[in-house]
């Protein structure tokens, strides 16, 4: 079914050529490989939706293993988040959750069968002078004087390297390959290195641990993976890829390569969102300015919209930069549809009605969702005093202002029709109050037909909850921060924006963490998963209201 109607992309085409011509049966088995040495990003979920969805859709299974290889940089947190995050995006691995660590022992036995077929051998070469003695693209290389050592002289190495003999860096396992090979990654590359570290898995038992181009061929090859799909820079390595699983003998996977999904404003790389989160240049991994899954999901972003982007950047064979605003308009598109509108107001000002009685409460009937008419109604009290932004007052009001100024005349949403009679200063002479008499004949709609042009929003003061609200810019300052000297000399410092004094209707004091809302005019807000608390509400603005991207896709340029 899938097959004969879902758009095509090339790594679809080749599962398809392999399904007719039968190459692996017509199975159809996947992995994703994390290295659990950072959270997970938003590139990973292009990698994700392409291996979860891909196996999905031809009916096959997709395999989460982690890439647990390097004992110094990897942790148990860094495991349970990239699990909590797959999940989350709205995929799952069933049963089939594994680990390059499980194979150590398979891993071993197969290099002492590569050191049996003189494929490999023991070098004492130190890291530097590996790199030195490697070549550069335009030099081959130089073996290593160890190079020739015979089998039983590396077998007996290997061992007492193994048993902790050697102190870390002081030898190596290399495939014997070629020296001179145009691909430098076939330069007798490193198989096994010595680090004396323990693992969160396996504990002191290894104390060589594999390269991930040894570990991971022949991981896939262990898990009869059938198509093992990998970002660009693995282009390279697959001749070695192919090597090992063609000198072992082995059932051989196919590698397929596609490009990275790069995102403008932001960066991917782990190292670099490490350096932010230990400099405390952001609250954490999942700061909600972060690019990371879990920086996402808190700002208030959908595993829909995720996927949706994905879906809509395709799969592409050269490298590219998503646009910022195109992932911010599939969130809006997300959101419009679902999310429930509420009022809040951010930066309040109080505004007496003085012809509304004193301790009168009206509930007046607010739309829940224009776009869901299941969505309902709620009731919102109106009262005397009521809170509006500060920005719908202005005095004077300059040219095209049709909010509140001294004069005017403005519809509160769902409510009535106010004219502004004055203002109230404090002794600074800043405005304290904006005051207003109300048309009763006005509640709901224009029952006179008068016409005004500005709607605001309102609540009530007595009713109000008490909220923060933090408003977010790009993390970054500039569109290609990868692209600095310097990622840390190019961060916004006006990234994040903490409203400690905001002002919300009362349907919002007790929503749970983590619910998504409309606030009118103002954008879409999230409920904090870390701070907010029921009758303490913190939202955080996921995305404004104004979609550029929209109009550059209508005139068909997105
Ligand atoms: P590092 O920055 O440490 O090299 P990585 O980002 O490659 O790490 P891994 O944990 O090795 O992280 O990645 C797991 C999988 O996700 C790999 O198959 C990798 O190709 C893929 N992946 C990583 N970054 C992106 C990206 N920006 N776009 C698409 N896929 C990605
Ligand atoms: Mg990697």
């Amino acid at each position: 079914m899938a097959e004969a109607t879902t758009p095509s992309n090339f790594i679809r085409d080749i599962v398809r050529e392999h399904n007719r011509t039968g190459r692996f049966g017509g199975r159809v088995v996947t992995r994703f490989p994390p290295e659990p040495n950072g959270y997970l990003h938003i590139g990973h979920a292009k990698a994700i939706w392409i291996d979860f969805g891909l196996a999905r859709e031809f009916g096959g299974r997709c395999h989460l293993r982690f890439d647990d290889t390097n004992p110094t940089k990897e942790s148990q947190e860094y495991v349970d988040a990239i699990m909590r995050d797959i999940r989350w995006l709205g995929f799952d691995w069933g049963e089939h959750l594994y680990h390059a660590s499980d194979y150590f022992e398979r891993l071993y036995e197969w290099a002492e069968a590569l050191i049996g077929k003189g494929l490999a051998y023991v070098d004492d070469l130190t890291p530097d002078e590996i790199r030195e003695h490697r070549g550069t693209l335009t030099a081959p290389g130089r073996p290593s004087p160890c190079r020739d050592r015979s089998v039983a002289e590396n077998l007996d190495l290997f061992r007492r390297m193994r048993a902790g003999e050697f102190p870390d860096g002081s030898k190596t396992l290399r495939a014997k390959i070629d020296m001179a090979s145009p691909n430098i990654n076939l330069r007798d590359p490193v198989m096994y290195r010595i680090r004396k570290a323990t693992h969160q898995r396996t504990g002191d038992a290894w104390c060589i641990y594999p390269m991930y181009d040894w570990a991971h061929g022949q991981s896939d090859s262990i898990e009869g993976v059938t198509h093992s799909i990998c970002t660009l820079e693995y282009e390279d390595h697959r001749p070695l890829y192919d090597w090992y699983l063609d000198a072992l003998g082995i059932y051989h996977p196919q590698q397929i390569e596609f490009a990275r999904l790069n995102l403008s404003h932001t960066i991917m790389s782990k190292r670099k969102l490490l350096a932010l989160v230990e400099q405390g240049r952001v609250s954490g991994w999942d700061d909600p300015r972060m690019p990371t899954l879990a920086g996402l999901r808190r700002r208030g972003y959908t595993p829909e919209a995720i996927r949706d982007l994905c879906e809509r950047v395709g799969v592409a064979k050269a490298d590219n930069v998503v646009e910022l605003g195109h992932l911010e308009h599939c969130l809006r598109e997300d959101l419009n549809r679902r999310a429930e509108r509420r009022m809040a107001v951010l930066r309040p000002l109080r505004l007496v009605i003085e012809n509304y009685p004193e301790g009168r409460v009206e509930e007046l009937e607010a739309v829940n969702n224009p776009e869901d008419p299941a969505a309902g109604t709620r009731k919102v009290p109106f009262s005397r005093v009521l809170h509006i932004e500060e920005d719908d007052f202005r005095d004077p009001a300059p040219p095209k202002y049709f909010r509140l100024s001294p004069g005017a005349e403005v519809r509160l949403r769902y409510a009535y029709i106010v004219k502004c009679t004055g203002v109230e200063r404090d002794a600074a002479g800043r405005v304290a109050a904006v005051r207003a008499t109300y048309d009763p004949d006005s509640r709901g709609g224009d029952a006179r037909g008068r016409k005004v042009k500005g709607t605001i929003h309102w609540v009530s003061a007595a009713h109000a909850v008490d909220a923060e609200v933090r408003l977010y810019d790009t993390l970054f300052s500039v569109p290609r921060p990868d692209e600095a000297e310097d990622v840390m000399s190019v961060l916004n410092p006006a990234s994040l924006d903490v409203l400690a004094g905001a002002k919300v209707e009362p349907a919002l004091a007790d929503v749970p963490a983590e619910s998504r809302f409309q606030f009118e005019r103002q954008g879409y807000f999230c409920a904090d998963w870390r701070d907010h608390r029921p009758g303490r509400p913190v939202f955080n603005r996921a995305v404004g209201l104004r979609d550029t991207w929209a109009k550059i896709e209508r005139a068909g340029g997105g």
